[in-house]
């Protein structure tokens, strides 16, 4: 199949036959939810919160299935959404290039497809992985070529249960406040969907202005000739001294608590489909032994990313050293490991994110309700770990549940489609890899809960139905009353 002829020429062509590919596959399919208005505001069947990747597969999928009624908000401006080209800081992906991630199995929607129509098969096999920037202009491309219902400049402010069993959410678009009440509202909120970045404590000991983290906003230009320190060792740690010191840092220290770099990335080593479609099947204790163990060997940074730091003569790796004291002495900050102290003009943490719901306020309404690991589940002995402890206990359509059962049923009506879902469902969610398997667990039960909600309605369409498939003129009653005695007649 190395035949150039066959290649859609451009990406005009590439659209032709995505939209051909759809026409045949008859997609998306016809749109079948009974609309709602409530006090004359017509219903929205899903809100989805985030436009970043997820949000955009979920997007895709819920049309796919006929759910045309539904919204994606984002409160970053248009193609600007997720990390890719606002604090991703590292080249390239991190993942290899052929992954298929969002393209829900269709050949012409993969990013493969996209870039060779616009670079050209060649270039596709000059490339090693993609420049995050085309990944993001590829997203772009991907909910413009599929026509998905994205607003962007939308902040989710809260998420309020309501008594018929809806949602309220609350939204500002440019200072305005606007209420949509939804049937089902999906966050897809990404890595910190249900916390925010974490820090650890003894940052407070120095100001705010001597430190930052990995997914803050840093104005790298003014840490030309300065001594930068780095917490961590994963891979936004070494983007992010990467980046310092292509800006011009003087000296680069990178402080971390193991022995040696993590080399192996294990749970990405055994992935599979069976993986991907058997995790949730999972007992729990098994699901906890794969994920405390994966977690514990911790995921290696990517070579190039390794290597682009330790090209810098000025770049210092000090294995063994949590930090033991932070220091603030006159317009620096002194860090002490138990190997020995250093002085740094400024300190990037690249400790990672945290499940912490009390930091999100469109969630505060149902906070208390959320059902975590920790509610219900014995930890395995042996295996403790705060922050699998901490991850919500969803449902088979990512649904959360309730502490109390009883106590919350609008709990259901929220879809966590972020990372921290990775306990209960397994890699669907926080990366590019199962990204469509994800949203197609999501949507179809989206779609089950749907219809078994309007159950009176569709029962009231199937008695109503009355399009004729017989005319009645294709075969008349026999009219004989006795059947004629066919021996007889032969005889
Ligand atoms: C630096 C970095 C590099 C990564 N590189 C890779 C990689 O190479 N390969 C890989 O497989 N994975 C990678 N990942 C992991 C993962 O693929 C990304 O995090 C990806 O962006 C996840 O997509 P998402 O849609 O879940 O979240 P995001 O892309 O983060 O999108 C979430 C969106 O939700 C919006 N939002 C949040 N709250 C609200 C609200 N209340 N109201 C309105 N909008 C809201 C945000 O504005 C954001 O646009 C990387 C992650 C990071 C952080």
């Amino acid at each position: 199949m190395s035949d150039l002829s066959t290649l859609p020429d451009g990406l005009d062509a590439l659209e032709a036959r995505l939209r051909q590919d759809l026409a045949w596959l008859e997609l998306p399919a016809k749109s079948w939810v009974p609309p709602r208005v409530i006090g004359g505001q017509p219903v929205v069947d899903v809100v989805i919160i985030g436009a970043g990747m997820a949000g955009l597969a979920a997007s895709g999928m819920l049309k796919r299935l006929g759910v045309a009624n539904h919204l994606v908000l984002d409160k970053a401006t248009a193609g600007q959404e997720g990390p890719w080209v606002t604090f991703a800081r590292m080249r390239t992906l991190r993942s290899p290039k052929q992954l298929t991630g969002p393209a829900m199995g269709l050949p012409a929607l993969t990013f493969r497809a996209y870039y060779e129509a616009r670079f050209g098969r060649e270039a596709w096999v000059a490339l090693d992985r993609a420049p995050r920037e085309t990944w993001m202009e590829y997203l772009i491309w991907y909910r413009q070529v599929l026509e998905l219902p994205v607003r962007n400049g939308v902040t989710v402010d809260a998420i309020l249960p309501r008594e018929d069993g809806m949602l309220d959410l609350v939204c500002i678009k440019d200072g305005l406040k606007e209420t949509i009440v939804a049937r089902h509202a999906v966050l897809a909120t990404g890595r910190d969907g249900l916390g925010g970045p974490f820090v650890p404590d003894i940052a407070k000991s120095i100001g705010r202005k001597f430190w930052a983290h990995t997914a803050d906003d840093i104005d790298f230009a003014v840490l030309r000739g300065k001594r930068i320190g780095v917490v961590g060792a994963g891979a936004s740690a070494m983007d992010n001294a990467a980046t310092a010191l292509e800006a011009g840092a003087s000296r680069l220290d990178m402080f971390v608590r193991r022995k040696e770099l993590p080399r192996i990335n294990k749970f990405t080593g055994i992935g599979s489909q069976g993986v991907v479609h058997g995790f949730a099947g999972l007992p729990d204790e098994w699901k906890w032994c794969f994920l405390n163990y994966a977690m514990g060997q911790q995921t290696p940074p990517p070579r190039p990313s390794v290597l682009r730091v330790s090209s810098f003569p000025q770049a210092h790796l000090h294995l063994e050293s949590p930090i033991s004291g932070l220091e603030q002495e006159g317009d620096h900050v002194i860090v002490t490991t138990p190997k020995a102290s250093y002085p740094v003009d400024f300190l990037i943490f690249g400790t990672g994110f945290k499940i912490d719901l009390s930091n999100r306020p469109e969630l505060a309404a149902f906070d208390p309700h959320i059902r975590l690991w920790r509610d219900r589940f014995p930890v395995p002995a042996g295996m403790p770990n705060a922050e699998l402890e901490g991850s919500p206990d969803l449902g088979e359509a990512f649904e959360f549940l309730e502490r109390e059962p009883g106590s919350c049923p609008t709990l259901a009506k929220i879809h966590c489609f972020n990372f921290p879902a990775t306990l209960s469902h397994g890699k669907l969610t926080g990366d590019i890899p199962a990204i469509s398997e994800g949203a197609d667990r999501l949507a179809r039960g989206i779609v089950r809960a749907l219809f078994v909600a309007d159950r009176e309605k569709h029962f009231e369409n199937l008695q109503a139905f009355d399009t004729p498939e017989l005319l009645g003129d294709e075969w008349a009653d026999d009219e004989t009353e006795e059947p004629s005695d066919l021996s007889s007649e032969r005889t």
